[in-house]
């Protein structure tokens, strides 16, 4: 779906508090703090905003950010239980919304001094995350950004993620159609200015493999290595791709 000029607007002031949740929970994250904690500074700056959450109580989840450290993938629930160790890396996923408008971004950080492994596995998702939105241009076909994700990450020896891709956003979180974080095999639909994205790699340092725990969130990988996720809001302009979820 294409958004005209006030729906843009609206999606960029979304965007911008997305990025305030990131500046404010990475602020919090060093060995000791909870990931109860990250979604405690989350919800201060929608409630400074006057932001609704997209993800509390999206199919019942029950927290305004998901945190998934170190072999979780993604939807990590946060607890007062979880607490950040030195070495541990943690993905912090979450979304805003404004005036019925949509914004959703991911990143994972280090926790203090982290392996050079884990190091270079999020420095090469957040690489493909940008070598993804680079293809978001008037006229390009939606499966080269997969492509492009798919080639970074695997060029560095890691693996994309299959079961979990970005989406449309707008007036809804998750909008069709999907976005593949690899090529999908058949092509996607041609992009054009006013089309909006979130684009969101998982990387894995092993295998592609995932495997959802008991309590029906948490996604970890199925070989225990790690994985990062980054993810960005991003509209296809005029002017090539302009990423709403930043400061
Ligand atoms: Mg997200
Ligand atoms: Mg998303």
């Amino acid at each position: 779906m294409r958004r005209n000029a006030d729906e843009l607007a609206k999606m960029r002031k979304a965007g911008r508090v997305v990025a305030e949740i990131h500046e404010a929970t990475r602020a919090v994250i060093k060995p000791g703090a909870t990931t109860a904690d990250i979604d405690k500074a989350a919800r201060a700056v929608l409630e400074q905003r006057g932001a609704g959450s997209n993800f509390l109580g999206y199919h019942g989840f029950p927290a305004v950010v998901c945190t998934s450290p170190n072999s979780m993938i993604v939807h990590g629930i946060p607890s007062p239980k979880v607490v950040l160790e030195e070495g541990d890396i943690i993905s912090v996923d979450c979304g805003a919304i404004i005036e019925g408008y949509h914004g959703d971004a991911a990143y994972t950080a280090p926790v203090g001094e982290v392996s050079a492994e884990a190091a270079r596995l999020m420095e090469v998702t957040e690489a493909s995350l940008f070598a993804g939105i680079d293809q978001l241009t008037d006229g390009n076909r939606l499966h080269e950004v997969g492509r492009a994700v798919q080639a970074v990450a695997e060029a560095a020896g890691f693996a994309v993620v299959r079961e979990y891709v970005g989406h449309a956003i707008g007036t809804a979180m998750h909008e069709e159609p999907q976005v593949p974080n690899y090529w999908p095999g058949t092509p996607g639909p041609t992009l054009r200015e006013g089309m909006v994205f979130a684009i969101e790699p998982m990387v894995n340092a092993g295998g592609p493999g995932t495997l959802l725990l008991d309590d029906g969130w948490s996604v970890v990988t199925s070989d225990g290595r790690l994985s990062a996720h980054f993810e960005h809001t991003i509209a296809v302009t005029d002017d090539g791709p302009e990423v709403f979820t930043v400061l």
